[in-house]
Protein backbone atom coordinates (compact mmCIF):
# COMPACT_ATOMS: atom_id res chain seq x y z
CA UNK A 1 0.00 0.00 0.00
CA UNK A 2 3.01 2.24 0.76
CA UNK A 3 4.19 1.88 -3.14
CA UNK A 4 1.02 2.99 -4.34
CA UNK A 5 1.15 5.96 -2.17
CA UNK A 6 4.47 7.20 -2.73
CA UNK A 7 3.63 6.65 -6.77
CA UNK A 8 0.56 8.88 -5.71
CA UNK A 9 2.25 11.55 -4.05
CA UNK A 10 5.08 11.96 -7.37
CA UNK A 11 2.18 12.04 -9.63
CA UNK A 12 0.67 14.97 -7.64
CA UNK A 13 0.85 18.20 -8.32
CA UNK A 14 3.60 20.32 -6.49
CA UNK A 15 2.35 21.89 -3.55
CA UNK A 16 -1.59 20.54 -3.85
CA UNK A 17 -3.60 19.77 -0.89
CA UNK A 18 -4.01 16.20 -2.30
CA UNK A 19 -0.13 16.25 -2.10
CA UNK A 20 -0.22 17.06 1.39
CA UNK A 21 -2.81 14.71 2.28
CA UNK A 22 -1.11 12.02 0.66
CA UNK A 23 2.26 12.73 2.53
CA UNK A 24 0.47 12.77 5.66
CA UNK A 25 -0.88 9.63 5.39
CA UNK A 26 2.06 7.70 4.25
CA UNK A 27 3.65 9.32 7.77
CA UNK A 28 0.73 7.60 9.45
CA UNK A 29 1.10 4.19 8.01
CA UNK A 30 4.81 3.84 7.92
CA UNK A 31 4.67 5.38 11.79
CA UNK A 32 3.13 1.93 12.33
CA UNK A 33 6.39 0.33 11.94
CA UNK A 34 8.67 2.23 13.81
CA UNK A 35 9.47 0.63 17.49
CA UNK A 36 7.74 3.71 19.45
CA UNK A 37 4.27 2.55 18.01
CA UNK A 38 1.76 0.90 19.87
CA UNK A 39 2.29 -3.05 20.09
CA UNK A 40 -0.87 -3.87 19.05
CA UNK A 41 -2.83 -3.17 15.70
CA UNK A 42 -6.12 -1.47 16.25
CA UNK A 43 -4.40 1.44 18.45
CA UNK A 44 -2.04 2.38 15.27
CA UNK A 45 -3.29 5.09 12.98
CA UNK A 46 -5.90 3.50 10.42
CA UNK A 47 -5.58 4.36 7.58
CA UNK A 48 -9.37 6.42 6.14
CA UNK A 49 -11.48 4.21 4.25
CA UNK A 50 -11.75 6.82 1.16
CA UNK A 51 -8.03 6.27 0.69
CA UNK A 52 -8.03 2.85 0.46
CA UNK A 53 -10.88 2.70 -1.86
CA UNK A 54 -8.89 5.13 -3.79
CA UNK A 55 -6.20 2.96 -3.85
CA UNK A 56 -7.99 -0.22 -5.72
CA UNK A 57 -9.97 1.96 -7.71
CA UNK A 58 -7.23 3.90 -9.52
CA UNK A 59 -5.29 1.17 -11.47
CA UNK A 60 -8.78 -0.38 -12.78
CA UNK A 61 -9.43 3.38 -14.36
CA UNK A 62 -6.25 4.05 -15.48
CA UNK A 63 -6.45 0.66 -17.17
CA UNK A 64 -9.76 0.24 -18.41
CA UNK A 65 -10.83 2.23 -21.58
CA UNK A 66 -14.47 2.00 -20.51
CA UNK A 67 -15.53 2.80 -16.62
CA UNK A 68 -17.12 -0.62 -15.41
CA UNK A 69 -19.16 0.55 -12.20
CA UNK A 70 -20.00 -3.09 -11.12
CA UNK A 71 -16.61 -4.46 -11.34
CA UNK A 72 -15.29 -1.22 -9.43
CA UNK A 73 -18.26 -1.74 -7.00
CA UNK A 74 -17.02 -5.01 -6.50
CA UNK A 75 -13.14 -4.78 -6.24
CA UNK A 76 -13.98 -1.58 -3.35
CA UNK A 77 -16.48 -3.59 -1.62
CA UNK A 78 -14.03 -6.60 -1.25
CA UNK A 79 -11.24 -4.36 0.02
CA UNK A 80 -13.09 -2.64 2.62
CA UNK A 81 -14.17 -6.03 3.61
CA UNK A 82 -10.65 -7.30 3.87
CA UNK A 83 -9.89 -4.38 5.84
CA UNK A 84 -12.38 -4.53 8.51
CA UNK A 85 -12.02 -8.13 9.18
CA UNK A 86 -8.49 -7.20 10.18
CA UNK A 87 -9.81 -4.30 12.55
CA UNK A 88 -12.48 -7.07 13.62
CA UNK A 89 -9.67 -9.50 14.03
CA UNK A 90 -7.60 -7.16 16.36
CA UNK A 91 -10.52 -6.03 18.45
CA UNK A 92 -11.65 -9.38 19.60
CA UNK A 93 -8.36 -10.63 20.04
CA UNK A 94 -8.19 -7.77 21.88
CA UNK A 95 -10.79 -8.55 24.21
CA UNK A 96 -10.08 -11.94 25.01
CA UNK A 97 -6.94 -10.93 26.46
CA UNK A 98 -8.50 -7.75 28.13
CA UNK A 99 -11.99 -9.68 29.35
CA UNK A 100 -10.96 -13.04 29.49
CA UNK A 101 -14.33 -15.82 30.16
CA UNK A 102 -14.13 -17.56 33.44
CA UNK A 103 -11.01 -20.87 33.14
CA UNK A 104 -13.77 -23.37 33.68
CA UNK A 105 -14.46 -26.69 32.23
CA UNK A 106 -18.13 -25.87 30.02
CA UNK A 107 -19.11 -29.51 31.51
CA UNK A 108 -18.75 -29.62 35.02
CA UNK A 109 -17.23 -26.23 35.70
CA UNK A 110 -14.42 -27.55 37.65
CA UNK A 111 -11.17 -25.19 36.90
CA UNK A 112 -9.32 -25.62 33.55
CA UNK A 113 -5.66 -26.81 33.62
CA UNK A 114 -4.23 -24.18 31.27
CA UNK A 115 -2.02 -25.49 28.11
CA UNK A 116 -1.60 -22.52 26.40
CA UNK A 117 -2.51 -20.36 23.68
CA UNK A 118 -3.70 -21.75 20.21
CA UNK A 119 -4.41 -19.63 17.00
CA UNK A 120 -8.16 -20.98 14.85
CA UNK A 121 -9.02 -18.90 11.43
CA UNK A 122 -12.80 -18.05 11.84
CA UNK A 123 -14.78 -17.20 9.02
CA UNK A 124 -17.17 -14.28 9.57
CA UNK A 125 -19.15 -12.47 7.06
CA UNK A 126 -15.86 -10.10 6.26
CA UNK A 127 -13.80 -12.48 5.61
CA UNK A 128 -11.26 -15.00 7.68
CA UNK A 129 -10.14 -13.86 10.84
CA UNK A 130 -7.73 -15.90 13.09
CA UNK A 131 -8.19 -15.32 16.64
CA UNK A 132 -5.96 -16.52 19.25
CA UNK A 133 -7.58 -18.11 22.27
CA UNK A 134 -6.47 -19.79 25.55
CA UNK A 135 -7.12 -23.70 25.90
CA UNK A 136 -7.61 -25.52 28.98
CA UNK A 137 -7.81 -29.24 29.52
CA UNK A 138 -10.37 -30.54 32.20
CA UNK A 139 -8.91 -33.34 34.78
CA UNK A 140 -12.42 -34.71 35.64
CA UNK A 141 -13.70 -34.63 32.45
CA UNK A 142 -10.25 -35.99 30.20
CA UNK A 143 -11.29 -32.89 27.84
CA UNK A 144 -10.48 -30.65 26.24
CA UNK A 145 -11.76 -26.97 25.98
CA UNK A 146 -11.74 -23.11 24.51
CA UNK A 147 -13.81 -20.91 26.90
CA UNK A 148 -13.24 -17.84 25.03
CA UNK A 149 -14.76 -19.31 22.15
CA UNK A 150 -18.15 -20.17 23.98
CA UNK A 151 -18.31 -16.52 24.76
CA UNK A 152 -17.99 -15.19 21.46
CA UNK A 153 -21.14 -17.61 20.28
CA UNK A 154 -18.14 -19.95 18.57
CA UNK A 155 -18.62 -23.47 18.36
CA UNK A 156 -17.14 -26.21 16.30
CA UNK A 157 -18.51 -25.06 12.67
CA UNK A 158 -15.67 -22.76 13.06
CA UNK A 159 -17.99 -19.50 11.60
CA UNK A 160 -19.13 -16.39 12.99
CA UNK A 161 -22.65 -15.90 14.17
CA UNK A 162 -23.32 -13.42 11.38
CA UNK A 163 -22.34 -16.32 9.13
CA UNK A 164 -24.88 -19.05 10.37
CA UNK A 165 -27.35 -16.46 11.01
CA UNK A 166 -27.55 -15.69 7.58
CA UNK A 167 -26.83 -19.37 6.30
CA UNK A 168 -29.78 -20.40 8.11
CA UNK A 169 -31.94 -17.42 6.07
CA UNK A 170 -30.47 -18.29 2.66
CA UNK A 171 -30.96 -22.19 3.14
CA UNK A 172 -33.93 -21.57 4.63
CA UNK A 173 -35.42 -19.65 1.38
CA UNK A 174 -33.74 -22.05 -1.52
CA UNK A 175 -32.22 -25.13 -2.02
CA UNK A 176 -28.39 -25.35 -0.32
CA UNK A 177 -26.78 -25.26 -3.37
CA UNK A 178 -28.06 -22.08 -4.57
CA UNK A 179 -27.78 -20.78 -1.10
CA UNK A 180 -24.65 -21.13 -1.06
CA UNK A 181 -24.20 -19.81 -4.69
CA UNK A 182 -26.40 -16.36 -2.93
CA UNK A 183 -24.25 -15.92 -0.09
CA UNK A 184 -21.47 -15.52 -2.62
CA UNK A 185 -22.98 -13.08 -4.73
CA UNK A 186 -24.62 -11.13 -2.10
CA UNK A 187 -22.63 -11.19 0.63
CA UNK A 188 -19.22 -12.60 -0.69
CA UNK A 189 -19.49 -15.36 1.62
CA UNK A 190 -17.75 -18.38 0.74
CA UNK A 191 -19.31 -21.63 1.82
CA UNK A 192 -19.58 -24.98 0.01
CA UNK A 193 -22.89 -26.62 -0.31
CA UNK A 194 -22.53 -28.81 2.36
CA UNK A 195 -21.65 -26.66 4.66
CA UNK A 196 -24.68 -24.34 4.04
CA UNK A 197 -26.41 -27.05 4.62
CA UNK A 198 -25.11 -28.80 7.98
CA UNK A 199 -25.24 -24.97 9.37
CA UNK A 200 -29.03 -24.35 8.34
CA UNK A 201 -29.69 -27.77 10.11
CA UNK A 202 -28.31 -27.59 12.66
CA UNK A 203 -30.08 -23.56 13.47
CA UNK A 204 -33.27 -25.83 12.84
CA UNK A 205 -32.37 -28.36 15.53
CA UNK A 206 -31.70 -25.62 18.07
CA UNK A 207 -34.84 -23.65 16.65
CA UNK A 208 -37.25 -26.73 17.17
CA UNK A 209 -35.63 -27.12 20.51
CA UNK A 210 -35.88 -23.58 21.68
CA UNK A 211 -39.83 -23.65 20.10
CA UNK A 212 -40.43 -26.19 22.46
CA UNK A 213 -38.97 -24.36 25.72
CA UNK A 214 -39.91 -20.75 24.84
CA UNK A 215 -44.00 -20.59 24.89
CA UNK A 216 -44.47 -17.15 25.48
CA UNK A 217 -47.36 -14.85 25.01
CA UNK A 218 -46.76 -12.67 22.33
CA UNK A 219 -48.06 -8.89 23.64
CA UNK A 220 -47.51 -7.36 19.91
CA UNK A 221 -49.98 -10.41 18.51
CA UNK A 222 -52.70 -10.43 20.79
CA UNK A 223 -56.10 -10.89 19.18
CA UNK A 224 -58.10 -8.10 18.17
CA UNK A 225 -61.74 -10.13 17.13
CA UNK A 226 -62.27 -14.05 16.39
CA UNK A 227 -58.49 -16.07 16.13
CA UNK A 228 -58.30 -17.97 13.03
CA UNK A 229 -56.79 -21.73 13.94
CA UNK A 230 -55.28 -23.60 10.71
CA UNK A 231 -54.53 -27.01 10.18
CA UNK A 232 -53.27 -29.05 7.12
CA UNK A 233 -50.56 -31.44 6.30
CA UNK A 234 -48.64 -32.38 2.65
CA UNK A 235 -46.60 -34.83 1.92
CA UNK A 236 -42.75 -34.47 1.95
CA UNK A 237 -40.79 -36.52 -0.25
CA UNK A 238 -38.25 -38.66 2.36
CA UNK A 239 -35.28 -40.77 1.52
CA UNK A 240 -36.37 -44.73 1.53
CA UNK A 241 -34.78 -46.27 5.01
CA UNK A 242 -37.24 -43.66 6.39
CA UNK A 243 -40.58 -45.04 4.98
CA UNK A 244 -39.68 -48.56 4.44
CA UNK A 245 -42.36 -50.84 6.09
CA UNK A 246 -45.11 -47.53 5.61
CA UNK A 247 -48.13 -47.72 3.79
CA UNK A 248 -49.09 -44.91 1.50
CA UNK A 249 -49.68 -43.94 -2.30
CA UNK A 250 -47.73 -45.85 -4.28
CA UNK A 251 -48.98 -48.34 -6.58
CA UNK A 252 -47.38 -51.39 -4.61
CA UNK A 253 -48.85 -49.90 -0.92
CA UNK A 254 -45.47 -48.31 -0.17
CA UNK A 255 -45.00 -44.92 0.67
CA UNK A 256 -42.15 -42.48 -0.48
CA UNK A 257 -43.11 -39.48 1.49
CA UNK A 258 -44.03 -38.62 5.05
CA UNK A 259 -46.92 -35.97 6.32
CA UNK A 260 -45.83 -32.73 7.40
CA UNK A 261 -48.14 -31.31 9.70
CA UNK A 262 -48.88 -27.44 9.83
CA UNK A 263 -50.68 -25.26 11.99
CA UNK A 264 -51.00 -21.40 10.63
CA UNK A 265 -52.68 -18.88 12.91
CA UNK A 266 -54.53 -15.86 11.99
CA UNK A 267 -56.73 -12.65 11.95
CA UNK A 268 -58.52 -11.18 9.17
CA UNK A 269 -59.81 -8.01 9.95
CA UNK A 270 -59.53 -6.37 6.20
CA UNK A 271 -61.63 -6.98 3.79
CA UNK A 272 -61.54 -7.24 -0.14
CA UNK A 273 -63.24 -5.33 -2.44
CA UNK A 274 -66.16 -7.82 -2.07
CA UNK A 275 -66.67 -7.62 1.49
CA UNK A 276 -65.10 -10.46 2.15
CA UNK A 277 -62.73 -11.05 5.22
CA UNK A 278 -59.38 -11.69 4.32
CA UNK A 279 -56.21 -12.71 6.22
CA UNK A 280 -54.14 -9.57 7.49
CA UNK A 281 -50.69 -9.73 6.38
CA UNK A 282 -48.38 -9.46 9.33
CA UNK A 283 -50.59 -11.67 11.22
CA UNK A 284 -49.68 -15.27 10.44
CA UNK A 285 -47.37 -17.25 12.53
CA UNK A 286 -46.75 -20.78 11.36
CA UNK A 287 -45.31 -24.29 12.80
CA UNK A 288 -45.02 -27.31 11.09
CA UNK A 289 -43.29 -30.92 11.36
CA UNK A 290 -43.45 -34.51 10.68
CA UNK A 291 -45.09 -36.03 13.60
CA UNK A 292 -48.05 -37.82 14.84
CA UNK A 293 -51.34 -35.92 15.44
CA UNK A 294 -53.08 -39.58 16.64
CA UNK A 295 -53.03 -40.64 20.51
CA UNK A 296 -54.91 -43.95 21.82
CA UNK A 297 -56.26 -41.81 24.42
CA UNK A 298 -56.01 -38.25 23.60
CA UNK A 299 -57.33 -36.65 26.79
CA UNK A 300 -54.08 -38.35 28.50
CA UNK A 301 -51.85 -38.33 26.70
CA UNK A 302 -51.85 -35.09 24.11
CA UNK A 303 -50.65 -36.35 20.58
CA UNK A 304 -46.86 -34.68 19.14
CA UNK A 305 -48.72 -32.63 17.07
CA UNK A 306 -51.44 -31.44 19.63
CA UNK A 307 -49.04 -30.52 21.49
CA UNK A 308 -47.30 -28.18 19.04
CA UNK A 309 -50.88 -26.80 18.65
CA UNK A 310 -51.49 -25.97 22.17
CA UNK A 311 -47.85 -24.01 22.30
CA UNK A 312 -48.91 -22.10 19.25
CA UNK A 313 -52.05 -21.29 20.54
CA UNK A 314 -50.79 -19.58 23.68
CA UNK A 315 -47.99 -17.94 21.97
CA UNK A 316 -50.50 -16.38 19.98
CA UNK A 317 -53.15 -15.81 22.93
CA UNK A 318 -56.38 -17.80 21.98
CA UNK A 319 -56.97 -18.10 25.61
CA UNK A 320 -57.56 -14.12 25.25
CA UNK A 321 -59.81 -14.45 21.66
CA UNK A 322 -63.21 -13.67 22.02
CA UNK A 323 -63.70 -16.37 19.11
CA UNK A 324 -61.91 -19.31 17.68
CA UNK A 325 -62.14 -21.04 14.44
CA UNK A 326 -60.84 -23.82 13.19
CA UNK A 327 -60.62 -24.30 9.47
CA UNK A 328 -59.46 -27.34 7.91
CA UNK A 329 -59.62 -29.47 5.06
CA UNK A 330 -61.77 -32.07 6.32
CA UNK A 331 -59.53 -34.75 7.74
CA UNK A 332 -60.62 -36.51 10.88
CA UNK A 333 -57.07 -35.77 12.63
CA UNK A 334 -58.10 -32.24 12.18
CA UNK A 335 -61.30 -31.90 14.50
CA UNK A 336 -60.22 -34.56 16.78
CA UNK A 337 -57.10 -32.08 17.61
CA UNK A 338 -59.43 -29.28 17.88
CA UNK A 339 -62.25 -30.23 19.58
CA UNK A 340 -60.08 -32.01 22.43
CA UNK A 341 -58.36 -28.46 23.16
CA UNK A 342 -60.21 -25.74 21.59
CA UNK A 343 -63.92 -27.08 22.86
CA UNK A 344 -65.98 -24.21 22.18
CA UNK A 345 -64.41 -23.17 18.31
CA UNK A 346 -66.26 -23.05 15.35
CA UNK A 347 -64.65 -25.42 13.16
CA UNK A 348 -64.96 -24.80 9.40
CA UNK A 349 -64.21 -26.94 6.16
CA UNK A 350 -61.94 -24.76 4.22
CA UNK A 351 -64.19 -23.61 1.53
CA UNK A 352 -61.50 -23.88 -1.66
CA UNK A 353 -60.97 -27.15 -0.22
CA UNK A 354 -64.65 -28.43 -0.09
CA UNK A 355 -65.07 -26.92 -4.14
CA UNK A 356 -61.72 -28.83 -5.09
CA UNK A 357 -63.61 -32.15 -3.60
CA UNK A 358 -66.86 -31.22 -5.78
CA UNK A 359 -64.16 -30.24 -9.50
CA UNK A 360 -62.69 -33.54 -9.02
CA UNK A 361 -65.77 -35.50 -8.87
CA UNK A 362 -67.21 -33.76 -11.87
CA UNK A 363 -63.99 -34.24 -13.70
CA UNK A 364 -64.33 -38.31 -13.13
CA UNK A 365 -68.15 -38.29 -13.82
CA UNK A 366 -67.91 -36.47 -17.19
CA UNK A 367 -64.28 -35.97 -18.15
CA UNK A 368 -63.71 -32.62 -19.45
CA UNK A 369 -66.87 -31.28 -20.80
CA UNK A 370 -68.95 -28.43 -20.95
CA UNK A 371 -71.32 -30.90 -18.62
CA UNK A 372 -68.48 -31.16 -16.31
CA UNK A 373 -68.30 -27.07 -15.67
CA UNK A 374 -71.84 -27.17 -15.45
CA UNK A 375 -72.38 -29.30 -13.10
CA UNK A 376 -69.91 -28.16 -10.83
CA UNK A 377 -71.18 -24.86 -10.99
CA UNK A 378 -74.35 -25.47 -10.18
CA UNK A 379 -73.10 -27.86 -6.72
CA UNK A 380 -71.09 -24.64 -6.19
CA UNK A 381 -73.94 -22.34 -6.06
CA UNK A 382 -75.57 -25.23 -3.57
CA UNK A 383 -72.37 -25.04 -1.59
CA UNK A 384 -72.09 -21.06 -1.30
CA UNK A 385 -76.24 -20.69 -0.72
CA UNK A 386 -76.23 -24.11 2.27
CA UNK A 387 -78.62 -26.53 0.18
CA UNK A 388 -76.86 -29.11 1.52
CA UNK A 389 -79.82 -31.86 0.73
CA UNK A 390 -79.83 -30.86 -2.97
CA UNK A 391 -76.01 -31.24 -3.22
CA UNK A 392 -75.78 -34.20 -1.64
CA UNK A 393 -79.01 -35.28 -3.44
CA UNK A 394 -77.03 -34.66 -6.75
CA UNK A 395 -74.17 -36.47 -5.66
CA UNK A 396 -76.05 -39.60 -4.18
CA UNK A 397 -77.46 -40.06 -8.17
CA UNK A 398 -74.06 -41.23 -8.84
CA UNK A 399 -72.54 -43.01 -6.00
CA UNK A 400 -74.08 -46.22 -7.08
CA UNK A 401 -72.27 -46.40 -9.60
CA UNK A 402 -68.98 -44.62 -9.09
CA UNK A 403 -67.07 -45.07 -6.13
CA UNK A 404 -66.03 -41.51 -6.06
CA UNK A 405 -69.30 -40.25 -5.98
CA UNK A 406 -69.84 -42.48 -2.59
CA UNK A 407 -66.80 -41.18 -1.22
CA UNK A 408 -67.76 -37.56 -1.93
CA UNK A 409 -71.05 -37.66 -0.31
CA UNK A 410 -69.07 -39.68 2.55
CA UNK A 411 -67.20 -36.36 3.12
CA UNK A 412 -69.88 -33.64 2.93
CA UNK A 413 -71.79 -36.14 5.02
CA UNK A 414 -69.36 -36.10 7.83
CA UNK A 415 -68.80 -32.70 7.47
CA UNK A 416 -72.27 -31.18 7.09
CA UNK A 417 -72.06 -28.97 10.24
CA UNK A 418 -68.63 -27.64 9.24
CA UNK A 419 -70.21 -26.38 6.14
CA UNK A 420 -72.67 -24.00 7.27
CA UNK A 421 -71.16 -21.20 4.80
CA UNK A 422 -74.08 -18.58 4.92
CA UNK A 423 -74.22 -18.95 8.51
CA UNK A 424 -70.56 -18.22 9.02
CA UNK A 425 -70.73 -15.56 6.71
CA UNK A 426 -73.60 -13.88 8.31
CA UNK A 427 -71.47 -13.67 11.45
CA UNK A 428 -68.59 -11.95 9.26
CA UNK A 429 -66.31 -14.64 9.64
CA UNK A 430 -63.42 -15.71 6.96
CA UNK A 431 -64.19 -19.33 5.22
CA UNK A 432 -61.43 -19.12 3.75
CA UNK A 433 -60.08 -19.64 0.06
CA UNK A 434 -57.18 -21.75 0.00
CA UNK A 435 -55.87 -19.33 3.32
CA UNK A 436 -54.42 -22.82 4.82
CA UNK A 437 -53.47 -24.69 1.85
CA UNK A 438 -51.98 -22.09 0.08
CA UNK A 439 -49.71 -21.33 4.01
CA UNK A 440 -48.41 -25.56 3.52
CA UNK A 441 -47.78 -25.11 -0.05
CA UNK A 442 -45.29 -22.19 0.31
CA UNK A 443 -44.07 -23.02 3.95
CA UNK A 444 -43.34 -27.09 3.25
CA UNK A 445 -44.17 -27.41 -0.58
CA UNK A 446 -41.89 -24.17 -1.47
CA UNK A 447 -38.69 -25.58 0.04
CA UNK A 448 -39.13 -29.58 0.91
CA UNK A 449 -41.32 -30.61 -2.26
CA UNK A 450 -38.86 -29.42 -5.44
CA UNK A 451 -37.70 -32.11 -7.86
CA UNK A 452 -35.37 -34.32 -6.83
CA UNK A 453 -35.10 -33.88 -3.33
CA UNK A 454 -34.86 -36.56 -0.75
CA UNK A 455 -34.90 -35.45 3.43
CA UNK A 456 -34.47 -37.40 6.52
CA UNK A 457 -37.27 -37.02 8.79
CA UNK A 458 -34.63 -34.99 11.51
CA UNK A 459 -33.33 -32.92 8.16
CA UNK A 460 -36.59 -32.18 6.76
CA UNK A 461 -38.52 -31.37 10.46
CA UNK A 462 -35.09 -28.87 11.13
CA UNK A 463 -35.70 -26.76 8.02
CA UNK A 464 -38.89 -26.86 8.90
CA UNK A 465 -39.02 -25.17 11.97
CA UNK A 466 -36.01 -22.70 11.07
CA UNK A 467 -38.05 -21.91 7.81
CA UNK A 468 -41.45 -21.70 10.21
CA UNK A 469 -39.53 -19.26 12.54
CA UNK A 470 -38.56 -16.64 9.74
CA UNK A 471 -41.86 -16.64 8.49
CA UNK A 472 -43.72 -15.75 11.42
CA UNK A 473 -41.05 -12.68 12.46
CA UNK A 474 -39.91 -15.16 15.08
CA UNK A 475 -35.92 -15.08 13.63
CA UNK A 476 -33.97 -12.38 15.42
CA UNK A 477 -35.92 -12.99 19.18
CA UNK A 478 -34.11 -16.59 18.73
CA UNK A 479 -30.90 -15.09 17.73
CA UNK A 480 -31.15 -12.14 21.04
CA UNK A 481 -31.96 -15.53 23.48
CA UNK A 482 -28.88 -17.24 21.64
CA UNK A 483 -26.96 -14.36 22.11
CA UNK A 484 -27.71 -14.28 25.56
CA UNK A 485 -26.65 -17.62 26.58
CA UNK A 486 -22.89 -16.75 25.02
CA UNK A 487 -22.85 -13.66 27.54
CA UNK A 488 -24.08 -15.42 30.56
ZN1 LIG B 1 -15.15 -30.98 33.28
Amino acid sequence: MEAALRQKIGAAPKGSDEKRHLQELLSLLSGQKTPEAPPTASKAPTPSFASILEEVSQPMIRSSRRLDFGAMERAMKDRMLEETARTLESRLNEEITRHPAPFRCPACGRLLQSKGMKSKTFMTSLGEITLRRRYGFCRSCRKGSFPDDARLGLDETGVSPEVQYLAGLFGAETDFLRASDLLFCAARIRLPEKQVERLAKSLGEQIAQDEREHVELEPHRLPQGPLYIGMDGTGVPIQSRETAGRRGKQKDGSSKTREAKMIDIWEAHTQNERGIPIRDPGSVSYSAAIESASCPDFAQMPSDFARRVEREASRRGAAQARQIVVIGDGAAWIWKTAESLFPGALCIVDRFHAKQHLSELSKALFGDTPKAKEWTHCRYEELDEGRMDDLLKEIGIYASRFPEAAQCRTYFQNNRERMRYPEFRALGLCTSSGVVEAGCKSIVGGRLKKSGMHWSVAGANAILALRCTIKSGRYESFWERKASQWAA
